[in-house]
């Protein structure tokens, strides 16, 4: 049994020929990661028994003849930013080392209600902070098409299992880019629905209104399936939303034929030759498939890293304001002091340096006689950058751009440089602003052996047509 070739439809096949029995499957999904992990730290823990208990359910289901789930015996590995209860949930930071949720994130859920099995967290950047996985409190990742690379971030460890193939799906969280940039540096399918397509209930919050929950997967149609299973109207999360999802696997018929796309020509600038040649290279193929291809311009795309980092940062102060040592995680040793003293402490030893340095930005643009300044202001700007994609969308049905300027870089590279570390998102920051769904997919590699991932951006809930999109893509490379 080799874990690593799996994919959701190869299981239910076995699983239905009796080929194999879910909780044999898990076993040896278990056992594989176990020996395997080492190499990239990418997950933190696994949660065995949870496992093994779901694939015995799913098995139990499908003897008597009961149907188990879209997702029935598929190991699914989840980012320790989204809450699962009894499972320790970490956040990548020391502040919640021993922190362990009442409940499950809706998303787990669903998946669970599907018949995925959790087999366990993975590592990511503390909070969802950053775009290499090096800020985790739990030592870094290593990208498993070499090593001496990152995985991306800030779902880096989410990627990783699933282009090691120590799990056949994941979820992570994408605010300005984190499911999409390291699903493109690790060559896996990464997925940003449209904001409030999934329910945000129980992920950990970093910035509201930029937070979505995605999938990974090593193809389109199994990234499509978990979608489908987790996307929907949650009671739970208000801005969920009540939008009908369809079948999003039944619409993969590989014809894009007439389709319009558009490549902005503000996104074929300051990037790698190798990666723009790849891009091209994908361009001439939509065009060989028959889809009409034109410049378009998104003309406010330079002001994206500014407003989202205003942003961003202001609602994640706000929202890393709950962690003080009384009610949740880690409480500081303080003898002697008053209650602002152990506040004091506890924050200053719980978090790491860049969740201090955005606490502190955000703290800043949200103050008395800067809010109108820098928040306010930001707040229009992203206005503008919607009305950008709005407007292109008047002209075509999809936008084809690079994920990344650069490929995985090396480990130790840019830690240093906070700025080269929030260029690297300036192309998936715009889509998340705008709230339009956006996806990876692998797209070719670089002479060294580098992933390059293309982004394929539809108009909010265009899930569908984006996903026909990339599977057509897929099926035109394999090809
Ligand atoms: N890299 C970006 C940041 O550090 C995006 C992170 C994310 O999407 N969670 O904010």
């Amino acid at each position: 049994m080799d874990i690593r070739t799996f994919t959701v439809d190869s299981i239910r096949t076995g699983l239905r020929k009796r080929e194999f029995s879910a909780v044999e499957l898990t076993t040896e999904a278990l056992r594989f990661a176990e020996t395997e992990n080492p190499k990239t730290n990418a997950y933190l823990r696994l949660s065995s028994e949870r496992a093994l208990a779901q694939a015995a359910r799913v098995d139990a289901l499908s003897a008597r003849g009961e149907d188990a789930g879209a997702l029935a015996g598929v190991p699914v590995a989840v980012k320790d930013v989204i809450v699962t209860k009894g499972l320790v949930t970490t956040c990548g930071s020391k502040m919640l080392e021993t922190y362990m949720p009442p409940y499950d994130a809706t998303a787990v859920e669903r998946i669970e209600a599907a018949g995925g099995i959790i087999l366990g967290k993975t590592n990511c950047d503390e909070f969802a902070m950053g775009s290499s996985n090096e800020n985790s409190a739990y030592g870094p990742v290593r990208n498993p098409v070499a090593l001496d690379r990152v995985p991306g971030g800030s779902s880096g460890g989410s990627a990783a299992v699933v282009a090691q193939g120590t799990a056949v799906l994941s979820i992570g969280s994408d605010t300005g880019g984190s499911v999409r940039q390291p699903a493109s540096f690790c060559g896996v399918v990464g997925v940003c629905p449209t904001y409030g397509r999934v329910s945000r209930y129980g992920l950990v919050a970093f910035a509201s209104s930029l937070d979505h929950i995605g999938p990974f997967a090593r193809n389109v149609s199994d990234a499509a399936t978990l979608l489908r299973v987790m996307a929907g109207r949650d009671e739970r999360d208000a801005t969920s939303a009540a939008a009908p999802v369809p079948d999003y696997t039944a619409l993969l018929d590989g014809n894009v034929r007439g389709m319009k796309l558009g490549v902005p020509r503000e996104y074929m600038q300051g990037v790698t030759s190798e990666t723009l040649s790849q891009i091209e290279k994908a361009v001439e193929r939509f065009r060989a498939l028959g889809c009409e291809v034109r410049e378009i311009s998104l003309p406010s795309t330079g002001y994206a890293i500014d407003v989202y980092y205003v942003i961003a940062t202001a609602e994640a102060s706000s929202n890393l304001a709950r962690y003080d040592g009384v009610r949740y995680g880690m409480r500081a040793e303080v003898k002697g002091g008053s209650l602002i003293d152990m506040y004091r402490a506890t924050r200053g030893q719980g978090f790491g340096a860049e969740v201090k340095r955005r606490i502190m930005l955000g703290t800043y643009v949200l103050s008395h006689g800067y809010y109108d300044a820098y928040y306010l202001k930001a707040q229009k700007v992203r206005a503008m950058i919607a009305q950008d994609f709005t407007r292109a969308f008047e002209q075509v049905d999809a936008i084809l751009a690079p994920v990344s300027p650069f490929p995985a870089f090396k480990l130790g590279e840019k830690v240093d440089d906070p700025m080269q570390m929030y260029l690297s998102d300036i192309f998936t920051i715009t889509g998340s602003l705008a709230g339009i769904p956006c996806m990876s997919v692998p797209c070719g590699v670089t002479r060294e052996g580098l992933p390059v991932g293309l982004q394929i951006m539809c108009k909010h809930f265009d899930e569908a047509p984006m996903f026909r999109i990339a599977h057509a893509f897929e099926a035109a490379r394999a090809f």
